[in-house]
C-alpha cells in the first residue's frame, strides 16, 4: 500500500495551535491533511467545505465534497489514486446542503453512498448535484471498514432536517458539519432549515460524547467540544432574547436594533452574520409561538395574517 504520511502535520492530543489548525490563509493548492492517525482533511479554496477522509488497509471512506474552486472531488479522486492502492469503497454525505455534497458522484464506479433516509428524499427531489445514497438510516448506523469503525448519528432535525455527525470514536474523531466552528463562532450564516430548540438539544448532547478529541466542522479547520456549548450558549441567548423581545410586542426593526449581541462580540462571524441571525430566528419564533389576544379580544387584528414582516398592528404608527 503507498500510503503516505504528511510529516509534521499531525495533531497530537486537542492542543490547537492558535489559527494554524482554524483555517487556511491564501488560495494554495488543494492538498489533504492528516488530522489523526487514519483521518485526512482536504485544504483548499478558503471557506468551502471540508472533504474528509478516513484510511483503512481494505478501502478509503470519503465524508463530503465541495465543488467550490480546486480541491473538488474530481481532484480528490485523482488524488486518492495516487496515494493510495486502495478504492473508495463508501462516500458518507452529511446532509444534503450542495455546498457540502457536490460532486461526489465521481466515486460512484467503486463506492457505496450513504446517508440519512431524509438525505436522499432532498437530493432526489431538489436535483442535487451529486452521488444519490444507496444506504439510508434514520437514527444511527455502523460502518466496519479494513478493522474500523464509524458510527453514523442523527439527533432529529437542527440544522436541515437531515444532518448526521460521523464518529470514529477510536481516534477521538467527530466529524460535525454546519454545527460548529473553530474557536468560538457563529456557526451558520442564518437559521433557514433548522429547527432551533433541537439544535440546541444536540449541540449539548454533542458537546458532553465520549471519545471526541477533535471536532472537524464542516467549514475551516479542526477545534473540540468546547466549541459546541459556546456556539450553543450563543444560539440559546439570541432564541431568547428575540422571543422576549416578540412577547413585549416589538416589531422586528425594533429587534433588530435593541438586539445587539454585545456579550458575544468576541464570536467569530458575528460583525457579518447577526442581522440574517436576528430576522431568521425571529422568523422560526413568530411560527413557533401563539400571540396573546389584544385589547380587543383579538389576536388576528394585531397580528394579521398575511401582514408583512414586522408589522405590529394593522393602522399602528410603530
Ligand atoms: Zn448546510
Amino acid at each position: 500500500m503507498k500510503q503516505r504520511l504528511y510529516s509534521g502535520l499531525l495533531i497530537s492530543g486537542i492542543a490547537l495551535g492558535q489559527g494554524a489548525l482554524a483555517q487556511n490563509s491564501g488560495n494554495e493548492a488543494p492538498r489533504l491533511v492528516q488530522i489523526s492517525d487514519s483521518v485526512f482533511r482536504t485544504v483548499h479554496r478558503p471557506g468551502a467545505a471540508n472533504s474528509n477522509v478516513i484510511v483503512t488497509d481494505e478501502g478509503l471512506i470519503v465524508v463530503d465534497g465541495t465543488c467550490r474552486g480546486d480541491g473538488d472531488p474530481t481532484w480528490l479522486k485523482q488524488e486518492l489514486d495516487r496515494l493510495y492502492d486502495v478504492p473508495v469503497k463508501y462516500v458518507i454525505l452529511s446532509h444534503d446542503h450542495e455546498d457540502h455534497i457536490c460532486g461526489l458522484q465521481v466515486f460512484d464506479d467503486t463506492a457505496v453512498t450513504v446517508s440519512h433516509a431524509l438525505t436522499r428524499e432532498h437530493i432526489v427531489r431538489e436535483g442535487r448535484n451529486t452521488s444519490i445514497p444507496d444506504i439510508v438510516f434514520e437514527e444511527e448506523m455502523e460502518i466496519h471498514l479494513g478493522g474500523k469503525k464509524l458510527i453514523l448519528y442523527y439527533f432529529g432535525p437542527t440544522h436541515s432536517n437531515n444532518l448526521i455527525q460521523i464518529h470514529f470514536p477510536e481516534e477521538g474523531v467527530l466529524i460535525a458539519p454546519d454545527i460548529a466552528r473553530a474557536e468560538k463562532s457563529l456557526a451558520l450564516p442564518d437559521f433557514r432549515d433548522a429547527n432551533i430548540d433541537n439544535l440546541i438539544d444536540t449541540l449539548g448532547v454533542l458537546s458532553k460524547l465520549d471519545d471526541v478529541e477533535l471536532v472537524v466542522p464542516g467549514h475551516w479547520g479542526p477545534t473540540n467540544q468546547q466549541s459546541l456549548l459556546e456556539y450553543r450558549d450563543y444560539v440559546v441567548a439570541l432564541r431568547d432574547r428575540v422571543l422576549d423581545e416578540m412577547m413585549a410586542g416589538a416589531s422586528i426593526e425594533q429587534i433588530l436594533e435593541r438586539v445587539t449581541m454585545d456579550d458575544f462580540s468576541d464570536y467569530g462571524n458575528i460583525d457579518i452574520w447577526l442581522r440574517a441571525n436576528i430576522v431568521s430566528m425571529w422568523d422560526n419564533m413568530y411560527r413557533y409561538r401563539e400571540p396573546n389576544l389584544d385589547d380587543a379580544g383579538d389576536y388576528q387584528t394585531a397580528y394579521p395574517i398575511g401582514a408583512s414582516v414586522g408589522v405590529t398592528g394593522m393602522g399602528s404608527n410603530e
